[in-house]
């Protein structure tokens, strides 16, 4: 394909998303010049700033989006943040096609009564804080004696999973040590987790229940029927997560001497207690009302998008195809909303990749032989823009830096994270 006819197509993002969307790209419109840009010095989005810690091996998946890097058709421009230091607009011109894939970064608004009241973390502060991720820069946020974590998916797991965990259960990992050691000062003594749903239809993977049944500090309860109603039929997922919840509260469980935690099923939060900060939750458990104190109070029910983000009206709406208009394209979080594990992100990629081959067949997209691509660029853009290279140089310096009971010491400072790129 010659250079007038090479589609030339920008990702925002390199998140799951943006890195799986340049894979099929790559495989699917051969010759094609990728640009994968990111507001961050450094790639691969929730993989490095939202995957807990002590998870290295689904970390592991950015070995395979090292690979696409490597490629000579696509290129990693970190540090570029699409609607601050270049325009959708801009893109828009110097490409070919555009794709959204920016995830979402807020954290789900509790909506009820006194929500907004200090003490009512975002979910999103903590794994933040323990990713040590630059936006973060503030410390791990004071947790207290009575920590009520609502919501019952994977990120609540993974909070609770931090709540209950000493300081030996990390090694290993890459938890930025400041957040940790701040948290097991003074470490939560009673924790209620409390989900929305009944127990087999909590949000929970079995796998991630299992792992905190396995815990050896913590003590598990619950008041509340952990199996589905008389006669229910359970699906393998419901099942597998009675099964792990029974280990978890089994009587005969050997006792640790971490925090004692109540699970809370079926539960409807209404409203936050408390004058000046929470102190306190009110659920709805049928027609009782339960009250539940705390000191503060963490919500893990999803991401939004942030709406002061350049794209939140394009973002986030659960969009049934990928195409905002030939030409704009939205994946990932960005398209299907905050739902679903990196591996689906593949098949989401996947079909907004056709779309795009599909648009390029018929015509309504084109290879444009005046698209200059990233060489359009303002000189001041590209000669900041963050490369591959660089990033491995970053990279290289953090696993320097790591302990001997951790794999990598990240960064907190994203201007000094630049600098390391640079080799300053
Ligand atoms: C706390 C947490 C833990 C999770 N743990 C797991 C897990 O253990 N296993 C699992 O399979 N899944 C997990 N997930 C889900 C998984 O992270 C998501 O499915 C996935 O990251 C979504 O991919 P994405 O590319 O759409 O978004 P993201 O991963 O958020 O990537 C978006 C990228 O866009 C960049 N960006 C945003 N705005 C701009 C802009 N204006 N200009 C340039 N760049 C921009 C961001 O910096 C980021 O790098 C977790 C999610 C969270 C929130």
């Amino acid at each position: 394909m010659s250079s007038s006819t090479t589609p030339k197509i920008a990702v925002i993002g390199s998140g799951p998303a943006g890195c799986y969307l340049a894979q099929s790209l790559l495989r699917a419109v051969p010759g094609c010049e990728l640009t994968v840009f990111d507001r961050l010095a450094s790639p691969f989005g929730l993989v490095r700033y939202g995957v807990a810690a002590d998870h290295q091996h689904t970390k592991a998946i950015t070995r395979q989006f090292d690979r696409l890097f490597q490629h000579e058709a696509v290129r990693f421009a970190g540090g570029i943040e699409v609607g601050r230091d270049v325009s959708l607009a801009q893109l828009r011109e110097l490409f070919d096609a555009v794709v959204i894939a920016t995830g979402l970064t807020a954290d789900r608004e509790l909506g009820i009564p006194g929500a907004e009241l200090p003490g009512v973390i975002g979910a999103g502060a903590i794994t933040r804080a323990l990713n040590a991720h630059p936006d973060a820069a503030a410390p791990l946020p004071e947790l207290g004696s009575d920590v009520v974590v609502i919501g019952g998916g994977n990120v609540a797991l993974d909070v609770l999973r931090f709540l209950v965990k000493d300081r030996a259960a990390y090694e290993g990992s890459d938890v930025a040590d400041e957040a940790l050691d701040a948290y097991l000062a003074a470490p939560a003594e009673r924790v209620t987790l409390v989900s929305r749903s009944a127990a087999p239809d909590s949000k929970g993977d079995p796998q991630m229940l299992k792992e905190l049944a396995a815990l050896p500090r913590a003590v598990y309860t619950s008041p509340d029927p952990v199996e589905g109603g008389a006669g229910s039929q359970l699906d393998r997922a419901a099942a597998g997560r009675v099964a792990a919840i029974r280990e978890m509260i089994a009587p005969d469980r050997p006792r640790g001497d971490g925090p004692e935690v109540t699970l809370r099923f079926g539960l409807t939060p209404l409203r936050v207690l408390g004058e000046h900060r929470a102190e306190g939750v009110e659920f709805a458990s049928g027609d009782e009302v339960v009250v539940v104190p705390a000191s503060s109070v963490v919500t893990a029910i999803g991401f939004a998008a942030h709406p002061d983000h350049a794209f939140a009206a394009l973002t986030a709406a659960g969009a049934e195809t990928g195409r905002v208009e030939p030409g704009l394209y939205r994946t990932g979080w960005a398209k299907r909303g905050p739902r679903g594990a990196i591996p689906e992100n593949r098949a989401c990629a996947k079909a907004v990749s056709d779309e795009i081959v599909a648009d390029l067949a018929d015509g309504s997209l084109s290879a444009s032989p005046s698209t200059l691509g990233f060489d359009g660029l303002a000189a001041e853009v590209r000669d900041r823009a963050i490369g591959y290279e660089q990033w491995l140089r970053l990279d290289e310096h953090e696993r320097s830096l790591a302990a001997s009971d951790r794999v990598r010491r990240k960064l907190p400072d994203h201007d000094r994270m630049i600098d390391i790129a640079r080799g300053a």
